[in-house]
C-alpha cells in the first residue's frame, strides 16, 4: 500500500526540517518545562520564526499556505518527542482556536491578530467549559449582553489550554441567555489580554501534560467592543460544530501518534529487559500482547489516514472523526497500560518515558468530546436517539 495523499514528497521533507528543529532547539529543554509546568514565550517564538505555526494560514495573514499535510506532521512530531503538553498547547492555538479566527476576524483585528499568531507574538485559547457545563455546551451560563457599541461578558470558565499564556481568548458566550433551543442563543466573543475583567485565576495541577498550562478563568464586566463578535450573533454553536470536526481529528492524530511511539519504547524495552533467563518480550504472553496492540495501531494508522485524507479532500467527516477519535484514543490508552504493565515497576517510576505517558494519554478520551459523546453522535447518526420527543 502506498503513502496516504496528505504525505506528499514535501511534507515527508518538511518532516525532517522539523525533527531536526525540534531535536536542537525543544527536545532538551522539554524535562525543565515540564517541572516548571509551562513553556516558555521563547518556544512559541522561535516555533513562530521557522513558520511551525499555524503554517496553513494565507501568505498575506502571515502564514505559508501549506497543505494540511503539513498540520499532520507538526502534530505528529510534537508527539513522539514523549511530552504531550507542548503537542496540546501548540494544537490548541494553531488547529482549534486561529481557524475560528480565520473563518471570522474582518478588518483591522484581522490585521493585526493573524500575523501575530502566525509568529508567536499571540498564543490564543478557547474558552468553552464552565464548572457546570461540558459535554453539554448548550448550558452554558456565561452572558455577553450588547450595551450600546459594546459586550459586556460575565462568567466562569475552566480547564483552559493556554488559559495563562494567552494574549487572545474565544469566549463561548450567551448574548440571547433565554433563547430556545438553548444552542440559538450562543455566540463568540473575542478578549484581549488586558481588558479589565478579563482575569487569569488559577493554573490548575493536572494529572499528566505538564508542560502546558491549563487555566481557570473569570469575566467580571469584562466590556470589549462589538466589532470583537465573531461571525453573526447567536450563530456560535453552529461555528463550533463545523470546527469541532477538524479539533477531533487533530486529537487522533495526536493518539495514534501516540499509541505508536509508545508501542515502540514497549518493544524495545521488552527486547532488552531479562527475566528467567532471557528477554521478557520472548514470554508467550508478552510476545502475543505485543503482537497484537501492533495489529490494532496498524488498523488504527490504515483508519486514520484515510479519514485525514478525506478531510483534506473537503468531506464532511463527522461519522468517521467520531469513530476515530474514540476508539484510536482509547488505543492509546490500553497501550500506554499495556507498555508500564511490561515495564514492571520500572514503569511506574517517573524517571521512565513511560510512566509519563501513562499519564499524559489519559485526558485523550475525556477532551474535545468525551468519547462517550462521540458514541452519541454515531448512534444518533443511526437512527438511535435518545433525546425524549413529544
Ligand atoms: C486537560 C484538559 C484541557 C482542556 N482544554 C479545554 C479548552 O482549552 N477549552 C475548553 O473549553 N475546554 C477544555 N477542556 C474541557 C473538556 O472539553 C471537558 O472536560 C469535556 O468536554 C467534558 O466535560 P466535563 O469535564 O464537564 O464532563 P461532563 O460533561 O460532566 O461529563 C462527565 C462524564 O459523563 C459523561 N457524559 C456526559 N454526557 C453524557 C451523555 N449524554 N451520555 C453518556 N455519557 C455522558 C462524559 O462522557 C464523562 O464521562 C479541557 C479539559 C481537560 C481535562
Amino acid at each position: 500500500m502506498g503513502d496516504p495523499a496528505y504525505l506528499s514528497a514535501d511534507v515527508v521533507a518538511f518532516r525532517d526540517t522539523f525533527r531536526s528543529f525540534l531535536a536542537a532547539e525543544v527536545v532538551p529543554h522539554l524535562p525543565e518545562w515540564e517541572r516548571a509546568r509551562r513553556v516558555p514565550r521563547e518556544f512559541w517564538l522561535a516555533m513562530g520564526r521557522s513558520g511551525f505555526l499555524c503554517p496553513w494560514l494565507a501568505e498575506a495573514d502571515g502564514g505559508s499556505a501549506a497543505p494540511f499535510g503539513f498540520s499532520v506532521v507538526i502534530l505528529e512530531e510534537l508527539g513522539r518527542t514523549g511530552f504531550m503538553g507542548v503537542q496540546t498547547g501548540v494544537s490548541v492555538h494553531s488547529d482549534v482556536v486561529v481557524p475560528y479566527l480565520d473563518q471570522l476576524l474582518t478588518g483591522d483585528l484581522r490585521l493585526r491578530w493573524l500575523p501575530a499568531c502566525a509568529s508567536g507574538q499571540a498564543i490564543t485559547a478557547i474558552g468553552m467549559t464552565e464548572p457546570g457545563a461540558g459535554s453539554d455546551l448548550a448550558a452554558i451560563r456565561t452572558t455577553a449582553v450588547r450595551e450600546g457599541d459594546e459586550y459586556v461578558i460575565n462568567g466562569q470558565k475552566t480547564f483552559i489550554s493556554n488559559g495563562i499564556d494567552c494574549d487572545l481568548i474565544v469566549v463561548v458566550a450567551k448574548t440571547y441567555p433565554t433563547a430556545e433551543p438553548r444552542h440559538s442563543g450562543i455566540s463568540l466573543l473575542l478578549v484581549e489580554e488586558g481588558r479589565p475583567g478579563f482575569v487569569k485565576s488559577r493554573q490548575l495541577e493536572k494529572m499528566g501534560q505538564h508542560c502546558q498550562d491549563t487555566a481557570e478563568i473569570f469575566f467580571e464586566d469584562c466590556r470589549v467592543p462589538a466589532v470583537n463578535l465573531l461571525g453573526e450573533a447567536g450563530r456560535g454553536f453552529h461555528y463550533l460544530m463545523r470546527n469541532l470536526q477538524r479539533e477531533r481529528l487533530m486529537i487522533s492524530i495526536t493518539a495514534q501518534a501516540a499509541a505508536e511511539q509508545i508501542l515502540d519504547k514497549a518493544l524495545a524495552y521488552a527486547k532488552e529487559r531479562r527475566a528467567f533467563g532471557k528477554a521478557i518480550g520472548n514470554f508467550q504472553h508478552n510476545s502475543f500482547k505485543l503482537a497484537e496492540l501492533a495489529t490494532e495501531v496498524e488498523l488504527g494508522r490504515t483508519f486514520l489516514d484515510a479519514v485525514i485524507d478525506e478531510f483534506t479532500a473537503g468531506e464532511d467527516i463527522t461519522r468517521r472523526v467520531s469513530m476515530a477519535k474514540w476508539w484510536i484514543s482509547d488505543l492509546a490508552n490500553k497501550v500506554a497500560y499495556e507498555a508500564v504493565q511490561l515495564h514492571g515497576g520500572y514503569g511506574y517510576m517517573q524517571e521512565y518515558p513511560v510512566s509519563r505517558d501513562y499519564t499524559d494519554v489519559r485526558v485523550l478520551p475525556i477532551y474535545a468530546g468525551s468519547n462517550e459523546i462521540m458514541k452519541l453522535i454515531l448512534a444518533r447518526m443511526m437512527g438511535l436517539d435518545d433525546r425524549d420527543r413529544e
